[in-house]
């Protein structure tokens, strides 16, 4: 047993005590050469990354690359976009055909678009100046700049809210949800997908697990830990998911061959990824299959 570690506040419950797991750096974008630690809180069992960096620093661990621009071009969205938020939309519908949506973490609002065309009336907000710039310029969507916790969206106004491959990023995740709840109408759909902590990827891979992305993830979410947060928060879980299109397989991908690896030649690498795909495919379908998929999303309705 690790000695637990002080001074930790969980950011999820309050609690004290938590049990240090291991330590991990930047590896995916270098942005920081500062070594983290994973901390399993002991009051909730939710992982998190300490220290957690102070609000107003949190925007110097994204590089300009964390942001895909380009991707609105007909043929490249048609072609690399569309795929992967078209299976996001298959999700969303199951519960809800249309009505008022809103994308916390939208980025360019890829999402957006595909939700605004199949039915939906949809809106996003994210914190990225240059991403809701281009998205509002590029791909014609309705994009709000700025932090959920201070805007002033109508309450009890939207159908749905989603948050796709978000909630690990946010500093105050129990305060966001309260505001959800809020903003929801009483039976509105969440929608949240997470990379999952209790996968077979995140244990085999540890610090250098692809989505652990600290110091960018502050939370590592289970199914068990994050439904519970939603239950304390006034949400049924009506639905759990491992598979994703697109998040599940990267994962291996990029545990394996990080991407910034300087070793060895371009054209070696590039061989290395094309080779390693329909592997990691085949690995992520088989987690997900043991309940252990890379990330998961949990569908929840606002209980009324
Ligand atoms: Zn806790």
């Amino acid at each position: 047993m690790n000695p637990p570690v002080t001074p930790f506040k969980c950011g999820i419950c309050g609690g004290t005590a938590g049990e240090v797991l291991f330590a991990a750096r930047d590896f995916n974008f270098h942005t920081t050469e500062e070594s983290f630690s994973i901390v399993r809180c002991s009051a909730c069992g939710t992982a998190q990354t300490v220290p957690r960096p102070p609000e107003n620093s949190l925007g110097r661990f994204y590089p300009p690359s964390y942001y895909p621009t380009g991707g609105f071009d007909p043929a490249y969205y048609r072609r690399t976009i569309q795929p992967s938020q078209r299976k996001k939309l298959d999700i969303v519908r199951r519960f809800r055909q249309s009505g008022t949506l809103l994308d916390v973490g939208c980025g360019a609002g890829f999402f957006v678009r595909e939700a605004s065309k199949n039915g939906f009336s949809a809106q996003g907000i994210e914190f990225s100046r240059e991403a809701v710039e281009f998205g509002m310029r590029e791909g014609d969507v309705r994009l709000t700049e700025g932090d959920l916790l201070k805007t002033e969206f109508p309450l009890s106004s939207f159908e749905v809210v989603t948050l796709w491959q978000v909630l690990e990023h946010l500093p105050r995740p129990v305060e966001v949800l309260k505001r959800i709840r809020a903003l929801l109408k009483p039976g509105g759909i969440l929608v949240i997908a997470v990379p999952n902590f209790d996968s077979v990827q995140a244990r085999v891979f540890r610090s250098r697990w692809y989505h652990l992305e600290v110091p960018r993830h502050l939370y590592h979410f289970t199914p068990a830990t994050l439904r519970k947060v939603l239950d304390a928060e006034g949400f049924d879980v009506l639905a759990e998911y491992q598979h994703s299109p697109e998040h599940n397989w990267a994962g291996i991908l990029g545990s394996l061959f990080p991407l910034v690896a300087s070793k060895g030649s371009y054209a070696g690498r590039l061989a290395r990824l094309v080779a390693g795909r329909p592997l990691a495919r085949g690995a992520a379908a088989i987690e997900a299959a043991f309940h252990r998929g890379g990330t998961f999303t949990l569908v929840a309705a606002s209980r009324q």
